[in-house]
């Protein structure tokens, strides 16, 4: 199967109202091009690095996601062009983009990544955590960074109701953060094994690697 008829065949599984991330980390850049020459306009990378040197190689009107850990010494690199941080998870790192975005004149758009999986290993933040960032007077400051939602990866398994529930309970930290934050329109949530179920249970962007380009080694 060709990249672009993958491509076309999960945005057939998704509806309108779902943004698809085309996850193309280790890809190459004759890989990228065939999803773009399919019309894929967003791309999601995991290293700071390695998404720095596509974008200066490929078309400016790609949107870059990051979707990996963030190292903050990092932020410097991705500060002019990211369109947005999926893996947010401290206030520390929430400073750093503040003062980029800053430095460069822009917003930097970010998802804070929250710890839905029984997994020890996965990054994010638990609820309590959740609530004394976004209720913290540095928070309510920053000017060059803006939340817009939240992101999380469920346990890797194949059950599915342990998918499910992981999902369905960051649906409802999302609608209830809304109280506080009322802008917030993008839950990032679904990956190549369990999107569908994420768009069921409410996820607004999805982020598909393998099932586009094929196993990475
Ligand atoms: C690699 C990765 C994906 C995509 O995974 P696939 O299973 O290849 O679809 C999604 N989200 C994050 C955070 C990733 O690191």
């Amino acid at each position: 199967m060709s990249i672009a008829s993958n491509l076309n065949t999960v945005r057939k599984d998704l509806p309108n109202h779902v943004e698809l991330v085309a996850v193309s980390k280790t890809k190459s850049i004759e890989e990228i091009m065939q999803a773009y020459n399919a019309g894929q306009r967003i791309f999601g990378e995991n290293r700071i690095q390695e998404m720095t040197e596509k974008w200066a190689a490929l078309p400016k009107d790609i949107s870059w996601h990051m979707i990996g850990h963030v190292q903050r010494n990092k932020v410097k690199y991705m500060a002019p062009y990211v369109s947005l941080v999926h893996g947010v998870d401290s206030l520390k790192l929430l400073k750093e983009l503040n003062k980029q975005g800053k430095k460069h004149k822009r917003v930097i758009p970010c998802l804070l990544q929250m710890h839905i999986a029984r997994e020890e290993t996965k990054f994010g933040l638990d609820e309590q955590e959740l609530q004394v960032l976004v209720a913290s007077n540095e928070f309510r400051e920053f000017r060059n960074v803006q939340v817009r939602g939240l992101m999380g990866m469920a346990t890797f398994t194949d059950k599915e109701e342990v998918i499910r529930k992981e999902f369905h309970e960051l649906k409802l930290m999302f609608d209830a953060l809304k109280n506080i934050l009322p802008g917030l329109d993008i839950l990032s949530m679904g990956m190549s094994g369990d999107y569908r179920i994420a768009v069921e249970e409410g996820s607004t962007m999805v982020r598909i690697g393998s099932s586009i380009f094929g196993e990475r080694q």
